[in-house]
């Protein structure tokens, strides 16, 4: 048995920087030929770019390698080979997995994997249960009915493999799973924040149950920024009684970053399998120090079937100037995926990301889970307006909670806006991702 050691992987995750771009370099190299030799996809666009495998000798030279957009991946598909189009690198027959995008908008990028992908993606999740205290004793459920997206395949898999117990919480409904939760004490679960804190008021509202005196005792959120957002973390964890830890992935890049257990405001990159590169959104230059935003262009260093490769995921992060006191010598992306390059948007002229709002939202005590953002526009001049509960009983702290976060959103977002204030309970609930910010002004 693995027994107490500290790290999943002890090498990879206290490997030298220095030595880690030497591997990364190995192995971008190794899946660049892979590429180039399998894939027409690969090969026309490196070819119409002027790069070839033996261009790429150092480490510098790998920005140089063009960028996948999500758009390009859309267009290749549904011809052959059916239905995944010609960035296949291995035969249908190796083909073992079918999984598609869940993104809202466009037509869904379809994923293959090969067996051995599929053992890849449980190993990469190994790295993020281990890290987040996991062990053999765990009793995880997964209170999520999984189907054709990844979520929560590889999260389910890797459970198993460092031996701790899986309960799939499919099918059920939420009273369903909170009572299956209770019957089995188990000890952990995974699921996106808006399901964590909607879990949460269905055991408070309808069953009567206090959540924090359940056996959960982590969390592991994926699906949205929710867990990198202290003040939604904090609600999460003070309604569980459980620590809440975050990890990021995608169904065409990988299970690629996890916050550890020493909780450092930030995401690990899983550098041994990820490259991980951040570009300036005006100049296009790569971003090697940190505190500056810009959005990741990722490779999956060992995925073969589809590979990933120089990805544009189009999520803002930055890079940690601390180390992690954990001792992994993974970078850390400071705050976790702050936002999308798509939905940071202006608004009166000034910069505005969704989960700013959230933060400021989520910190102020006296207010729902629940709130809604929508912009629109009086003539010429942007409207900002955002919906709020109170929670049940507060009615009479009204004038001090609309003050406090008044000045809270002046404070973190310097923007003044429309507060309306809602019935508890008449807001939207969402079951699995919420829709909370919208923007009108693109529909006129
Ligand atoms: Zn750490």
């Amino acid at each position: 048995m693995i027994g107490e050691q500290a790290y999943w992987n002890p090498v990879l995750e206290t490997l030298s920087q220095e030595k880690m771009r030497d591997l990364q370099l190995r192995k971008f190299k190794r899946l660049f030929q892979w590429a180039y030799d399998k894939s027409k996809f690969h090969r026309s666009l490196y070819k119409n770019a002027g790069i070839k495998p033996d261009d790429i000798r150092y480490f510098e030279d790998i920005k140089h390698v063009p960028k996948v957009e999500k758009a390009m991946m859309r267009n290749i598909q549904r011809k052959d080979p059916f239905p995944y189009g010609d960035a296949l690198c291995v035969p249908l027959d190796e083909v073992v997995v079918y999984r598609q995008t869940s993104g809202t908008t466009g037509q869904p990028v379809y994923q293959a994997d090969t067996w051995q992908d599929w053992e890849w993606w449980s190993e990469c999740w190994a790295f993020i249960l281990w890290a987040q205290g996991y062990r053999s004793s765990d009793r995880i459920f997964i209170p999520f009915g999984y189907n054709v997206f990844v979520a929560f395949w590889a999260g389910h898999y890797a459970g198993e493999k460092i031996g701790a117990e899986v309960v799939p919480g499919g099918v059920l409904d939420t009273q369903a799973r909170i009572l299956k939760i209770q019957e089995l004490k188990a000890t952990a679960m995974m699921a996106t924040p808006t399901y964590v804190l909607g879990m949460a008021a269905t055991a408070r509202d309808k069953m009567n149950i206090d959540p924090s005196k359940m056996s959960i005792n982590k969390i592991t959120c994926a699906g949205e920024p929710g867990a990198s957002i202290p003040g939604t973390k904090k609600r999460m964890e003070e309604a569980w009684g459980a620590k809440v830890y975050d990890h990021a992935g995608a169904t065409e890049i990988g299970a690629w970053s996890f916050e550890c257990e020493a909780q450092p405001g930030g995401l690990h990159v899983n550098e041994g399998f990820f490259l991980v590169e951040i570009e300036d959104i005006d100049t296009g230059d790569i971003i090697e120090d940190p505190g500056k935003k810009g959005k990741m262009i990722i490779t999956a260093l060992d995925r073969q079937a589809q590979p990933c490769i120089r990805f544009d995921s189009k999520d803002v992060i930055e890079w940690d100037p601390e180390p992690c006191p954990c001792g992994r010598t993974f970078r850390l992306i400071k705050g976790g995926v702050t936002g999308r390059a798509d939905d940071i948007t202006k608004v009166k002229g000034v910069l505005i990301s969704p989960s700013a709002i959230e933060e400021v939202v989520r910190g102020v005590e006296g207010l729902s889970d629940e709130y809604e953002v929508i912009v629109d526009k009086i003539g010429d001049i942007d409207r900002i307006t955002l919906k709020v509960e109170l929670e049940l009983g507060r009615e009479n702290q009204r004038v001090a909670i609309e003050n406090q976060l008044k000045d809270q959103l002046r404070l973190k977002t310097n923007l003044g806006y429309v507060l309306e204030f809602c019935d508890y309970g008449t807001l939207p609930r969402y079951d699995v991702k919420a829709k909370r910010f919208k923007d009108l002004r693109k529909a006129h």
